[in-house]
């Protein structure tokens, strides 16, 4: 057994975190001011080959392993948790398209997604389903044309914003089993978008309702086989719950840095308040939880690397732990900063907004809970 990261992997962390330092901390809090991510942004991550981290080197992508991929997030997250999760919502869509899709889909979008020319959003949720989405309403009927699209998805990161549309419909019967994905581009007719959400954290990332109505799609844009879009849009949660697992905890690394250094020069009653012991025993619990929580999160991605077949049920608790772990690892370094840290200068209150979306979205924390539990039952 071996824990420690390879030379091309710490290569691959110093990269995504120099980059995410440069490009994006210094502008982190403008995006969430505009209510927007440059475009611009995205190619200049796509040449970085993170358009596609975890898509095959076949297919054009970087084909990393999803170990790998955790480190640029929580690289890029110490930057700006709301830009690197939105990159994890493509990377998840990417690596849909690699393994599901047609070649002559393929053919059509992956180089302009690897590229990050064409950014994607995944559309699952709906007003009536979010933890029960197999109940999804979205109808896409067949019609010589193509499909016809008619219903409305929620909370969609990206909403409004996105260049295509990994969308999950339904083409059959109720269940997952009648659930099938297509791909709509913006600018397709019947293609309409509700108003910005104005939300607690992820402020720079636009959400919006994606609405169809008699949208028509080519039958070319359908991912994979109809009747398995339930099954594809599930097996890229797995690695997406990897991902915002890493996503906080990389800006649960950043908030603890920023609070070790102001410690030492924050004074109170005379002496830098570093110095009271029931203080640093909070740090030293938050570095126990921290780092508790990155190894417990490389063995999940491990075991959806190697095929482990309990690596749904690992990614599932690797995501419960490590996205309430960084949430209190947050909330805590705010209350070390006293005042300061609910002051938007500080660049903590920032992070404890970011982080609690990762509690509800990819899946609930209760559902992770769920698909644990399940899985212990039907062990037993
Ligand atoms: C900022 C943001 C961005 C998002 N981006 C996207 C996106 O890009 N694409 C997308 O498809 N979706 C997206 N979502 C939607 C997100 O995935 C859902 O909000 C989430 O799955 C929960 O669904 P819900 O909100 O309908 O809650 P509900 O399913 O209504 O749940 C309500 C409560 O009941 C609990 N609950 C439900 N069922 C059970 C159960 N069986 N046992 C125990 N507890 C249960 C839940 O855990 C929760 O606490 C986003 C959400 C947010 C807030």
């Amino acid at each position: 057994m071996d824990f420690a990261l390879s030379e091309e992997q710490s290569a691959i962390f110093d990269m995504a975190k120099a980059f995410g330092q440069e490009h994006i901390a210094p502008h982190a809090r403008a995006w969430e001011a505009a209510g927007t991510i440059p475009k611009e942004l995205w190619p200049e991550i796509g040449a970085l080959g993170f358009g596609g981290l975890y898509v095959s080197e076949e297919s054009g992508g970087a084909g990393l392993s999803r170990l790998d991929a955790t480190l640029v997030f929580e690289a890029l997250s110490m930057a700006c948790p709301s830009v690197a999760a939105f990159l994890s919502i493509h990377n998840m869509c990417a690596r849909m398209l690699d393994s599901f899709g047609s070649d002559d889909l393929k053919a059509r979008y992956m180089p302009q997604v690897l590229s990050m020319e064409t950014v994607l959003s995944y559309c699952l949720t709906e007003p009536g389903s979010g933890s029960d989405a197999a109940a999804l309403k979205t109808r896409a009927a067949r019609t010589n044309e193509g499909y016809v699209l008619n219903g409305t998805k929620a909370f969609i990161s990206g909403g409004g914003y996105s260049d295509a549309y990994v969308v999950m419909v339904r083409t059959g019967e109720d269940g997952p089993k009648g659930v099938s994905t297509v791909i709509v581009e913006d600018g397709a007719k019947g293609l309409s978008f509700g108003g910005l959400e104005d939300k607690m954290g992820w402020r720079s990332q636009p959400t919006r309702q994606v609405q169809f109505d008699d949208c028509l799609v080519s039958a070319d844009n359908l991912v994979g086989e109809e009747g398995r879009g339930f099954t594809y849009a599930m097996k890229g949660l797995d690695g997406g719950r990897l991902n915002i697992a890493a996503c906080s905890l990389g800006a649960a690394q950043q908030a603890l840095d920023m609070t070790l250094a102001y410690m030492g020069e924050r004074k109170a009653f005379g002496k830098p308040i570093d110095q009271f012991q029931a203080l640093q025993f909070r740090l030293a619990d938050m570095e126990i939880e921290l780092q508790a929580a990155r190894t417990f999160l490389q063995q999940a991605a491990w075991k959806l690397d190697t095929g482990a077949p309990d690596a749904t049920k690992f990614c599932a608790m690797a995501k419960k732990f490590v996205t309430e772990a960084g949430s209190r690892i947050v909330n805590q370094c705010l209350q070390l900063h006293g005042g300061y840290g609910y002051l938007a200068d500080y660049g903590i209150e920032k992070l404890v907004r970011d982080l609690r979306v990762h509690e509800i979205l990819e899946g609930t924390n209760e559902i992770m809970r769920l698909i644990v539990s399940r899985q212990m039952l039907a062990d037993r």
